[in-house]
């Protein structure tokens, strides 16, 4: 019986298919355990360890180096409202002042690209600190943020 293995679990359905896509695209087959449990109860992710992106026992070592070679462009971004930052410029995690702003079309202006064959520019609105190397957004809102 072939065996799958899990290389790594997410918080959420979407972010693994990323990861999945890229897998496929060299030929792994890949599995998603939990992904409906997920989809449906969302809040139940973590209680019951995410979504699982598994491959067939042969091909982890090979998918966990095409994991490992796509997760060093994606770091993860930590969401700020406005109010919390105080409307300054600095870094929020180590106060610096060496900070950058990108403003560059997300990955999902992609999306839409496919669908309907034009794009509309999803424009992700980031900050980078190169002193800490940390990456963060600035919420418009800060209304339901904990609901
Ligand atoms: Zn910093």
């Amino acid at each position: 019986m072939e065996q799958f293995v899990t290389i790594k679990t997410f918080t959420y359905p979407h972010e693994a298919y990323v990861i999945r896509g890229k897998l496929e695209s060299e030929g792994i087959r890949t599995f998603l355990k939990d992904e409906m449990t997920v989809q449906v109860y969302n809040f139940y992710s973590n209680a019951i360890g995410g979504v699982k992106l598994q491959v067939l026992e042969e091909d982890a070592e090979k998918a966990l180096n095409i994991v490992n070679s796509v997760e060093e462009v994606p770091r993860e971004v930590v969401v700020f409202s406005k109010k919390e930052l105080d409307g300054t410029d600095i870094c929020p995690f180590c106060h610096s002042e060496n900070i950058g702003h990108s403003k560059k079309p997300g990955w999902l202006t992609l999306i839409p690209y496919l669908i309907v064959g034009f794009i509309f520019p999803v424009y992700k609105n980031s900050y980078l600190c190169f002193d800490c190397e940390k990456q963060w957004k600035i919420k418009r809102s800060c209304q339901n943020k904990y609901s």
